[in-house]
C-alpha cells in the first residue's frame, strides 16, 4: 500500500513503524485480549503505558525532577487559558511576545482572566521575523513572558530562547517540541498539543516547574487546576487513553532513533532541502520567512502569481504530495516536516520543485 506523500500542519504523519506497532497490538495489547482503547484506565497495563510515557518525555527532554509531566485534553488552546488561570498572580502582568495567530490567540485569552501585555510584537512585519525581545529588565511585575516557538501558520521559530529573565518563560511548543534538544530549566512552564511531533490530536503535554504549582488558588475549578492533574498523575478523570499509547509509541521510536540530537539532525537536513531550493530559485518561489527566523518545521512560500500558485498546487496533488496549501489567512504554500515525516518525502518534495520552476 502507498503511503501519502504527508506535508499536513497538523495533525499530520505518524512514523510508519508506530502505525505498524499500533496495528499489531490493535486486537490484543500485550495479551489482555483487548485494545488500549477497551481497558479501563485504572488498570496496571494503562497505568504503565501512563508512567512510561512520561518516563520516555523525562528522558527524551532531559526533564529534571523539578518539573511536573502532565497529560491534559482540551488541546493547546485550552492553556490559552489554563495557564493565566493558575501562573497570573494578583496585581502582575502576563508579558506576551506576538509572533503569530497563536500568540494572538493566546493573549486574547489571558485578557479575560488578568492584566496581560504585548513586549514585543513582529505584527508590523507580517510575522516575517521573530521580534528582538530587548530591555527584559522593565519586565518587572510580570507573572510569567509567554513565546509561542515555532509559529505553525507564518513558519517562524525562535532560534535565540530569551535568557537571563527574572520571571518564569513559557513556551507554546506546539509545533516543534522535540524538533531539536531544549534546555527545560530555561522555562517554567511548556505546553504543546501532541499532534504534530508526538502523537495524535487528543493529548495535550505540559511540562511546568513543580514551585509554580503554589500560584493556583483554591476557588479554581478542578479540571482547569493543574494541581488536580499533577497530585493524580494525569488520572483524575478519564484521559485519553488511545492518544497517551500512541504518544508513548511515538516516544519509543524518537529514542530509538537517537532522540532530540538525531532528530535536530534530520530536521535540519529536511528543512535545508527546501530552503535552498528557495533560495536557489531567483525569486521564483519566494521564502515568507525571514532567513534568521526561518522554522524546522513549517516552510512557507510563495510563487509569483495565483494562476502560477494554483498549477503548483493541483500538479503537486496529481503527484500525491498533501498539505502543502498554505494556512488559510496567509496564502500561498507551506510545507510542514514535523519529525515523522521521512526524508524520502522531503526529497521528492525538493525535486518537484525543481522541475516545476525548470519547466
Ligand atoms: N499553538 C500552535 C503553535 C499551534 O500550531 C496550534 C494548532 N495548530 C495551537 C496552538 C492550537 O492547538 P489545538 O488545536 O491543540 O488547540
Amino acid at each position: 500500500m502507498k503511503r501519502a506523500l504527508n506535508f499536513n500542519a497538523g495533525p499530520t504523519a505518524l512514523p510508519e513503524a508506530v502505525l505498524k506497532i499500533a496495528e499489531k497490538e490493535w486486537l490484543n495489547y500485550k495479551g489482555t485480549g483487548m485494545n488500549v482503547m477497551e481497558m479501563s484506565h485504572r488498570s496496571k497495563p494503562y497505568e504503565e503505558i501512563n508512567t512510561q510515557a512520561q518516563a520516555l518525555l523525562r528522558k527524551l527532554l532531559n526533564i529534571s525532577d523539578d518539573y511536573e509531566i502532565l497529560f491534559l485534553q482540551g488541546g493547546a488552546s485550552l492553556q490559552f487559558t489554563m495557564l493565566p488561570m493558575n501562573l497570573l498572580e494578583e496585581g502582575k502582568k502576563g508579558y506576551y511576545a506576538l509572533t503569530g495567530s497563536w500568540s494572538e490567540k493566546a493573549l486574547k485569552e489571558a485578557k479575560k482572566i488578568g492584566d496581560a501585555e504585548v513586549v514585543a510584537s513582529g505584527k508590523d512585519n507580517n510575522y516575517t521575523t521573530i521580534p528582538k525581545l530587548t530591555d527584559l529588565d522593565s519586565l518587572e511585575n510580570g507573572s510569567y513572558l509567554h513565546i509561542t516557538s515555532n509559529n505553525t501558520i507564518y513558519g517562524t521559530q525562535w532560534n535565540d530562547i530569551p535568557s537571563n529573565l527574572n520571571l518564569p518563560l513559557v513556551a507554546d511548543m506546539s509545533s516543534d517540541i522535540l524538533c531539536r534538544p531544549i534546555d527545560v530549566n530555561s522555562y517554567g512552564l511548556i505546553y504543546a498539543g501532541a499532534q504534530k511531533n508526538l502523537g495524535p490530536s487528543g493529548v495535550t503535554v505540559v511540562i511546568l516547574k513543580k514551585d509554580l504549582l503554589e500560584r493556583s488558588k483554591d476557588s479554581l475549578p478542578s479540571m482547569l487546576d493543574y494541581r488536580t492533574h499533577a497530585k493524580n498523575d494525569s488520572l483524575y478523570n478519564t484521559p485519553p487513553t488511545l492518544a497517551v499509547y500512541l504518544l508513548k509509541l511515538v516516544l519509543e521510536w524518537a529514542d530509538s532513533i537517537g532522540g532530540a540530537e538525531a532528530l535536530e539532525t534530520m530536521n535540519k537536513q529536511k528543512a535545508a532541502l527546501l530552503y535552498n531550493e528557495i533560495d536557489e530559485s531567483n525569486g521564483f518561489y519566494s521564502g515568507h520567512a525571514e532567513v534568521s527566523s526561518r522554522s524546522l518545521m513549517n516552510v512557507t512560500f510563495t510563487l509569483n502569481s495565483k494562476e502560477l500558485t494554483d498549477a503548483f498546487l493541483s500538479e503537486a496533488k496529481e503527484l500525491g504530495f498533501t498539505g502543502l496549501n498554505g494556512h488559510r489567512s496567509v496564502g500561498g504554500c507551506r510545507a510542514s516536516i514535523y519529525n515523522a515525516v521521512p526524508l524520502e518525502h522531503v526529497e521528492k518534495l525538493a525535486q518537484f520543485m525543481k522541475d516545476f520552476r525548470t519547466r
